[in-house]
């Protein structure tokens, strides 16, 4: 018997075992104790799920646009009433400093809600019209149908609900599943929100890689959507082709920032630290691959030394601690493999080990002296450290820049705003931010460029996404 709580499927309105076959510890990052299991699902599972979400979508794609924004609105609402206890459960569960989470989560949760619940009732189409005479043409937008959602680690709870938003607001029905790690709040949203949905219409499968692979390859899957890393958005686009389902792929990022000679230095590093080491650095937007102008380099490397010294690692339930844990121990591995085989003209100027600490704690972390082909500079590392490179001028910052296959964000530091606008044009990327990093609007697309994937969340092209455009032409005879 378990002595902590055994997390259980929640499909077609009620919780429901999984047939995969044994449990998976569940942890608390920051203390490494196991903190709740979760039941394996199997393809008979996702069978399941699939076959509720299918059932569920003629009557939830028949709902009228005010009908549907309602839903998300209360669902809204019922994330703030539970947010103290959704906040614990993340907090738990992730391993991020609690205070961090009410903070930043659960208004931007209920925010990118009510952003969806609006964006329902104004979806576009080109204007109706004779196009050729004696026809009317009539463009209609429709659900795609039962929307296949992968998510991540990072931020498990804001990355379901980046998912569900527009695919409800769009009609569509969902099985979501949730990362293996990081499962907790996963199946809390989906309790609460049979509150406010249908039965069926929100789904959550438990499960690993497995579980994932038996939502893309199912045939009565419609459109599958990873937030994921590059290697398994890969997978998914190729297994995907089989059935040629609609894919929605949010991958990894190597966000560079081009800070020039120019730049409000004190602004840039305070932002550049606080967007680098935010959430450990386990976000496909941190600004963590610094590329500064000679004027600067050794100044930029040394604030950012700095800042990273000022951060408090430790219990999460405190508020003092500004740092936590990587996700699990694999993750941390990751990252001290990736630092353990920098090159020899690289410096670690701070940190590069684990912390000596319970958890998955990882030091923040500072390498300077970085080249271009370096493993450091070309691969998203996901954890607490930031790289910085050294430029010569414009044409370099943007080289150095766009020279990964990465697309997902970007910023750019100077007070010349003709500069600003030139980086931001060429910048391969799908956000350019300029003097700033990392701020986010529901109403603006989030999603990359090359290999960080197609497809956007949040803003109305995310809904967009979820639908078909169809043309209806009726003969006036
Ligand atoms: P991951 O690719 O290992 O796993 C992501 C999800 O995919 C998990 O739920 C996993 O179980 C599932 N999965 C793995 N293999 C699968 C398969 N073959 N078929 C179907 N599902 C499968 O990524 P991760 O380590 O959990 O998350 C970190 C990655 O996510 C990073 O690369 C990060 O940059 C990226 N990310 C991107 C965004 C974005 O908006 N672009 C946001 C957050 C995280």
């Amino acid at each position: 018997m378990h002595d902590r709580p055994v997390l259980r499927n929640f499909i077609d309105g009620a919780f429901t075992d999984a047939t995969g076959g044994g449990t998976t510890p569940v942890l608390d990052p920051a203390t490494g104790e196991t903190i709740a299991h979760a039941q394996r699902s199997g393809a008979e599972d996702v069978d399941r799920a699939v076959a509720a979400a299918a059932a569920a979508f003629g009557r939830w794609a028949d709902t009228t646009p005010a009908e549907r924004a309602r839903a998300l609105l209360r669902l809204a609402d019922a994330v703030e009433e539970h947010g103290e206890e959704l906040a614990e459960l993340e907090s738990a569960n992730a391993g991020k400093p609690l205070a961090t989470v009410k903070a930043d989560e659960i208004g931007a949760m209920a925010d990118t809600l009510r952003f969806f619940a609006g964006a329902a009732r104004c979806l576009e189409g080109k204007s109706a019209g004779e196009y050729v005479a004696g026809y009317t043409s009539i463009i209609r937008r429709e659900p795609v149908g039962v929307a296949g959602q992968i998510a991540p680690w990072n931020y498990p709870m804001m990355m379901a609900v980046w998912k569900i938003g527009p695919a409800l607001a769009a009609g569509c029905t969902t099985v979501l599943k949730p990362a293996p790690t990081t499962p907790v709040t996963t199946v809390r949203l989906a309790e609460i929100a049979a509150d406010v949905l249908p039965p069926g219409v929100f789904n959550v499968v438990l499960g690993g890689d497995e579980a994932g692979a038996a939502i893309v390859e199912h045939p009565g899957v419609d459109l599958v959507s990873l937030t994921g890393s590059v290697g398994t958005g890969k997978w998914v686009a190729e297994h995907a082709a089989r059935t040629l389902k609609r894919v929605h792929l949010e991958l990894g990022g190597k966000a560079p920032v081009v800070v020039f000679g120019d730049a409000d230095l004190e602004h840039a590093l305070d932002t550049i630290a606080g967007a680098g080491y935010y959430n450990a650095g386990q976000d496909c937007t941190a600004a963590t691959r610094v590329i500064a102008a000679g004027a600067v380099y050794d100044k930029v490397v040394a604030g950012l030394a700095e800042r990273a010294g000022r951060l408090v690692t430790g219990d999460t339930r405190s508020r003092a601690t500004t740092l936590g844990p990587l996700n699990s121990a694999r993750q941390r591995e990751r990252v001290a493999g990736l630092v353990g085989r920098r090159p020899g003209h690289a410096e670690v100027v701070t940190g590069g080990r684990a912390a000596s600490r319970p958890g998955f704690f990882y030091e923040p972390t500072v390498v300077a002296g970085l080249r271009q082909d370096d493993e450091l500079v070309q691969e998203e590392i996901f954890g607490p450290v930031i790289t910085v490179q050294r430029f010569g001028d414009e044409e370099e910052a943007i080289a150095l820049a766009n020279g990964t296959p990465y697309g997902l964000a970007s910023s750019v530091w100077t007070r010349d705003v003709g500069r600003a606008l030139r980086l931001s044009k060429a910048l391969r990327f799908g956000c350019v931010w300029v003097n700033d990093h990392v701020p986010l609007a529901s109403e603006m697309p989030h999603g990359g460029y090359k290999q960080s994937g197609y497809g956007k969340d949040l803003s109305s092209y995310a809904v967009e996404d979820y639908t078909h455009v169809k043309h209806v032409m009726a003969n006036l005879r």
